[in-house]
């Protein structure tokens, strides 16, 4: 639901930092061994003590009982928590320091739910090439919605015709094609109208089903998904006929939609915890109507939460936030959010980590701690299977076998 004003901004800090490129960069992944470790197997809820985890060039090399192998690095965890490094299926990420930001708060995944300029493809290819470390970006590029961003023309002026809005399915067409061209991972559309905007209403649809089933049929010619962002029941009920991957928000989704989706194993992406930033001073969001229409919607969000679950939705965690200097939510907040809202704390760990990697495609890459997926890594103070909030203060974080966070020091 964010806004795409804080991107202009997002890409003036590109250029501001882009001295602190090198520092950021870091060496070539080395062989590291992680000795001591509680492992947290998120696929079962069972934990293993005394485990070695060994790391090379960016991969889980091996993770078992035992010393680390003679001449690695070894990090004594200490017998703290590791699990996965977390996926934030639902970003606005759009500078390097965002990227950073994400990083140190757990996240080494991250999909793009749309940001201007395409900033999201450079700050993929830039952690794909080893300058930047991760979290790794699949990127969305602009949202495909009735009054595209101003900046899409800017970007792609051969959309310049569509400046006054896109009416006509062959605008639909092209403005997608214009983000398969740059590259994109997803195809992000608008299937409602925006929570975050006092002057929009989330409820109502902007898309027919025969319409979104255009931008969905468009973006498959490349294989490429489609993520629709959908408060309002109708909006969301065309989207999942239409054959979207996932439902963003869902904020009004009816059971018959829920059934439906769980039948179809569409996604659901609640991003609870923006909501309460939306009702909450400070934050992303600051304004006091979208205090009051937050207020309103996070119970009806959360009862949704609890509703798919019951029909067995798959549900995914994802935070709807850019990491912003002022930014309260973090995936790792959501994760509570969705414990909060019915998830027991193994489905609300599943929902960050193998739900994640599923919806995005990605098993074989993320989401467990195994050999051959990549180093991707997150130590917590506590057992987070019975205190999730562990999540929210992390003691180390490695992306793609680099450490990102060291605070092993940290408590006892
Ligand atoms: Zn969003």
């Amino acid at each position: 639901m964010k806004a795409m004003g804080a991107c202009a901004a997002g890409l003036a800090a590109i250029f501001a930092v882009s001295g602190h490129l090198v520092a950021q960069r870091g060496a070539a992944a080395e062989r590291l061994a992680l000795v001591n470790a509680t492992v947290v197997n998120v696929a079962t809820g069972t934990l293993q003590d005394g485990q070695t985890i060994v790391l090379d060039a960016g991969r889980i090399a091996s993770l078992g009982p035992g010393p680390a192998p003679p001449g690695v690095r070894a990090i004594d965890i200490r017998n703290r928590w590791v699990v996965p490094g977390l996926i934030d299926a639902h970003v606005h990420i759009g500078s390097v320091q965002q990227m950073r930001a994400a990083l140190q708060s757990g996240v080494t995944t991250v999909r793009s739910a749309g940001v201007s300029h395409y900033v999201d493809v450079g700050l993929r290819e830039l952690v794909k090439q080893g300058h930047l470390a991760g979290p790794d970006m699949l990127a969305a590029g602009y949202h495909v919605r009735t009054m595209p961003a101003p900046e899409l023309f800017l970007s792609d002026p051969e959309l310049g015709d569509l400046m006054g809005g896109v009416t006509s399915v062959d605008g639909l067409r092209r403005v997608v094609r214009a983000n398969l061209a740059h590259g994109v991972d997803w195809i992000k559309v608008n299937a409602t109208e925006r929570a975050g905007t006092p002057d929009t209403d989330p409820r109502k649809q902007m898309f027919s089903a025969a319409e979104l089933e255009v931008i969905v049929g468009e973006a498959a010619l490349k294989s490429i998904p489609v993520q629709a962002h959908a408060h309002g029941a109708e909006g969301a009920d065309a989207a999942v006929k239409a054959g979207v991957r996932s439902i963003e928000h869902g904020t009004y989704l009816t059971d018959a939609t829920l059934k439906l989706m769980a039948a179809q194993g569409t996604f659901f992406v609640p991003t609870a915890d923006i909501v309460t930033d939306l009702a909450e001073p400070g934050g992303d969001y600051d304004d006091a109507a979208l205090q009051r229409r937050g207020q309103m919607m996070l119970p009806i969000l959360k009862a949704a939460v609890g509703r798919a679950k019951a029909f067995g939705v798959k549900i995914a965690a994802g935070s709807d936030t850019g990491y912003g200097p002022r930014s309260v939510t973090t995936l790792a907040r959501e994760v509570v959010a969705l414990s909060d809202a019915g998830l027991t704390p193994l489905e609300a760990l599943q929902s960050a980590t193998v739900r994640n990697a599923e919806l995005l495609q990605r098993e074989k890459q993320v989401g467990q701690l195994a050999p051959g997926l990549e180093a991707d890594v997150l130590v917590v103070a506590e057992n987070p299977l019975q205190n999730i909030r562990a999540l929210l203060d992390p003691l180390v974080v490695i992306s793609n076998g680099r450490v990102a966070l060291d605070r092993l020091n940290f408590g006892k």
